[in-house]
């Protein structure tokens, strides 16, 4: 296998608070090779705060530590501020939720992929126009000159990310970190604006990491798939074993509430409970309060991220639960 283009060992990223430390993530380690990895978690599992550490945004009360933290040879932590910069938006690009808060709104949608185009690449005007209708017919979109003179409020939601993954593409980035990309969007445009990520990840050969909460969407997406919970992975797979025979209750509960595509959003039945907040963590799973298949173990030692036992594979599965122990 190619030397992976990210290595994360030991990764924590801990903000101060005045109640004291929050544990947004704890000791989470993974490699990244020329794939789609998806992180799916609910909210507050620390999912978009172990993307924003990659490209070292954590807001200023937090501070990031790992064992190893290595973006292609280069050690994120140590990185000076400049070199941080290139980074962003060259070799790691972020799509977010919202493409309103990532377009200007006063400037025509093609216009500014011409402008970032020809900044980028040092291309005239012309070739630079050019290339962005280019672009915007890549993403999907069917009438890209007309998508090229709308301004952004003009623009659907669905329409609106494309144009933003058309945007992240222009500088031809190694990685690509999408943090709840489609949740703004309906059931069928969110699998329409994957199935055009999914597409330009092929054509490119660009690493993608999926953050989201719908593990229906990731499992549809992701080659591979970690589960996060308070803040710790304590599920990776193959997405196939992973959708197939997931192992941590928590990972079971998840693809549980999972919708078909036909079923409506107000029907789906949520994980009883609520998680954690990460402050003065007791001992033991954090899962515990909410798991159903709990044993007297679980509130005393916390278990560790490791192969399931009997596990023949070839180590890429591992798990956080005593029941596997
Ligand atoms: P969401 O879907 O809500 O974004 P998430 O899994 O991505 O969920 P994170 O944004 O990673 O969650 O946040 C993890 C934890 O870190 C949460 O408990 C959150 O409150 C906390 N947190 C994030 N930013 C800060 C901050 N600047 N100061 C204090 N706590 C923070
Ligand atoms: Fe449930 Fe125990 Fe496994 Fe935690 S360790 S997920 S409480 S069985």
């Amino acid at each position: 296998m190619s030397r992976p283009l990210l290595n994360v060992e030991n990764l924590s990223v801990t903000y101060r608070t005045t109640k004291g430390p929050i544990e947004a993530v704890r000791g989470v380690s993974f490699e990244l090779g020329r794939e789609k990895l998806g992180i799916v978690g609910e909210s507050g599992s620390g999912k978009s705060q172990t993307g924003r550490a990659i490209l070292r945004l954590t807001a200023a009360n937090g501070s990031v530590a790992a064992d190893r933290f290595d973006f292609d040879g280069i050690d994120l932590l140590a990185a000076s501020e400049r070199e941080m910069r290139r980074i962003r938006g060259n070799r790691i690009s972020m799509i977010l939720q919202d493409p309103k808060y990532s377009l200007n709104p006063v400037m025509k949608a093609g216009d500014q992929i011409a402008e970032a185009y020809r900044v980028h690449h040092r291309t005239g005007r012309r070739a630079a126009r050019e290339r962005a209708i280019e672009m915007l017919s890549s993403v999907l979109i069917r009438e890209p000159e007309r998508v090229y003179h709308s301004y952004p409020h003009e623009l659907s939601g669905g329409m609106g990310q494309r144009v933003m993954i058309a945007m992240m593409m222009i500088p031809e980035p190694d990685i690509i970190i999408a943090d709840e990309p489609t949740s703004a969007l309906d059931v069928v445009v969110q699998r329409q604006v994957m199935t055009t990520l999914g597409r330009l990840q092929k054509e490119t050969g660009a690493s993608v990491i999926l953050v989201g909460h719908d593990m229906g969407l990731i499992a549809q997406f992701a080659d591979t798939v970690g589960v996060m919970y308070a803040g710790k992975l304590v599920d990776v797979a193959p997405i196939k074993q992973m959708v197939e025979e997931p192992l941590h209750p928590y990972s079971q509960l998840l693809l549980q509430s999972v919708p078909g595509l036909e079923e409506k959003q107000e029907r789906l039945v949520g994980i009883p409970g609520m998680p954690p907040t990460l402050i003065n963590l007791p001992p033991g799973c954090l899962f515990q309060p909410r798991c159903p298949q709990a044993i007297p173990t679980c509130s005393q030692v916390t278990p560790v991220l490791q192969s399931p036992a009997g596990n023949t594979g070839a180590g890429e599965r591992q798990v956080a639960c005593h029941l596997y122990d």
